[in-house]
């Protein structure tokens, strides 16, 4: 009789969590042939590449369990449409967890594409393709699953464009400002600082896979300084935590600056060389409301302070000792300001030429140095091709809310049609979006057709007509860069779909085929798509980035490094010279000086100075979710345990307001209510309260109705970029008056 043949291989894939460390993991795969021919297959096992030199064998905390979440009984394995009758919305808040299938009944893809491709022309022929919103972010960063051919189906059919804002672009279109490209310093240099920085930058969090490189440094002697208005993990492992007021670190940046100046430690010749505007700057910063007493007054830092930090960052690489590195996160831009602060920050290595040594100077992001080919990905020029003939409107996906309720109805920038029709992928909107309030209010809307790709019921599902399942990163084949590293890699297949959950390109392409759409490009292929983001696009850095890089090589070797210009010691140093600038100047731009400006929203701002919203309020990430991703997961919020459902408090406002630990709190400003614990402790500065990211169905105490921190932020944009302002925002506190619903 024939036995059963059992076979295991290991496949490389690429985490495609919006992550910056972009980790290279080994699946274990086994395969069961069955005597009749029959073969199942199972991720028996995920791990850290350990060839790959910066993941370096491990993985974070929540991807190490990742099979959990691959494996999990609660995954969408079958298209499904709101049943006739069934409300939108959750069934309950108390009980919605786990009803959410009631609301919905199964149906085949065919049927689901049938009725979306008709819905979508339908309405489209009625208000204008306009009418349709993609909604995306990056639940997948791999190219072919954040933007490929879902960008050709919705640019072909017309649909609004989305501005995609809501994480990154206000510092990286500041960025960009000062250095013409998103680049810094790569993560292996950090063991060769002096003086490590982390600026609103939870490593031990949330970029795990630097911190060997910081702990490398620390043995040799280097000293790590946190600046972050919250005591994250990072900041509880650092020599020094400074717990800056949230929204005020660009004031901080320009106090350094003016003690650098003052004290004549700036390096002269490099701002000679590699930048334009110093001369403007350093008058700028020496003015007498940027010094470090002043500065103090707002941020919170002591004066001393300032001066030791603005001192120890400027000596650092000079005289034999090692270099200052900053890493600088996102958690600055997203404040009304964010955009100008991110500026100033990124200005301080060029004003002592940090970045001459290895070790030395910022990073933000490296994205840029990998040139994919965004267009032939996305192939903008089918808009041309679509009922418009001219490219459509764009929305900023940081203002939602705005968009589903505003437009085209009371709207005063007669911005064109209201929002008939919203397609999500890839996020989650109904958690992570500002102003929850408005969001969950466009979305309630009965003459809205709501479709949602996902992997589970999330709090975006509840509002959903049309729910297709999707595939995790093990289940789909892409290409990946990074934002925290220079190694292009490939993500095999390590697993067939799970039930029938289809892959975007599969999904947008089929789309485009019941749309009648005849351009050959929708019936490209995973590989010919990860040849064309391939074929180099970018900016040249001196030479091709993807030099050698191939689909094939790729494949042969999971990782490739990216072909980065050397100097005459084969180190990389990005803007260690004037070659590696790409602004218009070709030079470091200090120019426009970057100008405080308190947040309207903050304890300097004019909104605080009403009165009815004196604390500032940080809706913070967990360290152990992606966003809103893994809050499911049982053993992962198992490890986010310690914060759920509080709200953490200084001890003198929670005095002030007659508070002790484990009181039932309300949180709310004009725009919303939340319900939490408090917490009373050090973890916040006095005047600033902090509350954690949850899905609005799971958030722990909500006697108001399942709602997150969202419910309080608002759809103010940054400065720069039109970016999400989470961190600028205003609440009062109180003593709940109603009973929490049990959960
Ligand atoms: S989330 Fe980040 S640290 Fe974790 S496995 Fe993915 S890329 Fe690595």
């Amino acid at each position: 009789m024939a036995t059963p043949d059992l076979q295991t291989r290991v496949v490389h894939a690429v985490c495609s969590h919006d992550c910056p460390d972009s980790c290279g993991v080994l699946v274990t795969v086994e395969s069961l042939t069955a005597p009749d021919g029959a073969r199942t297959e199972r991720a028996i096992k995920i791990a850290g590449d350990p060839t790959h030199p910066v993941t370096r064998g491990f993985l974070c905390g929540k991807v190490a369990q990742y099979l959990d979440r691959v494996y999990s009984p609660d995954r969408l394995l079958y298209p499904m449409r709101r049943k006739a009758g069934a409300p939108k919305g959750p069934a309950g808040y108390d009980h919605a967890k786990g009803r959410e299938a009631d609301a919905f009944e199964r149906i085949s893809w065919d049927e689901a594409l049938g009725l979306i491709a008709d819905r979508l022309a339908g309405i489209a022929a009625e208000f204008g393709p306009e009418s349709i919103l993609p909604y995306s972010y990056a639940g997948t960063i791999g190219k072919l699953g954040f933007g490929s051919m879902d960008r050709r189906f919705f640019h072909r059919l017309g649909a609004s464009q989305l501005d995609r804002t809501i994480c990154s672009e206000a510092g990286g279109v500041a960025f960009k400002s000062v250095y013409g490209i998103k680049l810094g310093t790569p993560p292996e240099d950090f063991a060769h600082a002096g003086l490590i920085i982390a600026w609103g930058a939870n490593i031990h969090g949330n970029n795990v896979h630097l911190w060997p490189f910081i702990e490398e440094a620390r043995r040799k002697g280097a000293r790590l300084i946190v600046i972050d208005p919250y005591r994250t993990r990072t900041a509880a492992l650092a020599d020094e935590h400074l717990a800056i007021r949230p929204g005020t670190d660009g004031l901080l940046a320009l106090a350094m600056m003016h003690e650098i100046f003052r004290l004549g430690l700036e390096d002269r010749a490099y701002l000679d060389e590699c930048t334009v505007g110093a001369s403007g700057l350093r008058e700028h910063a020496l003015k007498a409301e940027r010094s470090p007493e002043r500065a103090a007054e707002v941020t919170g830092i002591d004066a001393d302070t300032i001066h030791r930090l603005a001192l120890g960052y400027a000596r650092a690489g000079r005289n034999g000792v090692p270099p200052a590195a900053i890493r600088l996160n996102y958690g600055i831009q997203r404040s009304e300001n964010g955009g100008t602060a991110a500026r100033a920050v990124c200005m301080l290595p060029l004003i002592t030429g940090a970045w001459k040594r290895r070790g030395g100077g910022v990073q933000l992001s490296t994205s840029g140095a990998f040139p994919f080919n965004s267009n032939a990905l996305e192939m903008p020029e089918l808009m041309r091709a679509s009922p418009l003939g001219r490219e459509a409107r764009i929305v900023n996906m940081s203002r939602l809310g705005h968009a589903l309720t505003e437009l085209g109805g009371s709207d005063a920038e007669g911005q064109g049609p209201p929002v008939k029709a919203l397609f999500v992928y890839n996020s989650n909107p109904a958690a992570i979006a500002p102003n929850q309030n408005a969001v969950l209010r466009g979305m309630m809307r009965d003459n809205l057709f709501t479709v949602v790709h996902e992997q589970f019921f999330t709090d975006t599902t509840d509002y959903a007509d049309v729910v297709l399942p999707a595939p995790t990163f093990l289940e789909v084949k892409d290409v990946q860069g990074a934002y925290g590293h220079l190694f292009a890699q490939i993500s095999d297949r390590a697993i067939a779909p799970l039930g029938e959950a289809r892959s975007n390109v599969r999904l947008f392409a089929e789309l485009a085929q019941r749309m009648g759409f005849p351009e050959p490009c929708f019936r490209d292929s995973e590989d010919q798509l990860i040849d064309q983001a391939l074929t180099a696009d970018g900016p040249a850095l001196f030479g091709p980035t993807f030099a050698g890089i191939t689909r094939e090589s790729l494949e042969r070797s999971g990782h490739v490094p990216l072909a980065m210009p050397v100097n005459a010691d084969g180190e990389t140093l990005p803007f260690s010279t004037a070659e590696w600038f790409r602004t218009p100047s070709g030079r470091g731009e200090l120019t426009p000086v970057p100008v405080f400006v308190p947040a309207t929203e903050s304890r300097s701002g004019a909104a605080a100075r009403g009165g009815q919203y004196p604390l500032e309020f940080l809706p913070r990430k967990a360290d152990n979710y992606m966003n809103s991703t893994f809050a499911n997961i049982p053993r992962v919020r198992k490890m986010e345990a310690r914060t759920t459902g509080l709200l953490e408090i200084h001890p003198t406002d929670a005095a002030a307001r007659g508070l002790a630990n484990g009181d039932l709190v309300e949180v709310f400003n004009g725009r919303g209510i939340i319900c939490l614990r408090a917490q009373v402790g050090e973890m916040v500065p006095q005047g600033v309260v902090a509350a954690r990211l949850e899905w609005n169905k799971l958030s722990g105490t909500n006697g108001h109705g399942g709602a997150n921190v969202n419910a309080l932020t608002s759809e103010t944009l940054t400065d720069i970029g039109g970016g999400a302002t989470f961190y600028s925002t205003l609440v009062e506190i109180r003593r709940a008056v109603i009973a929490p619903v049990s959960t």
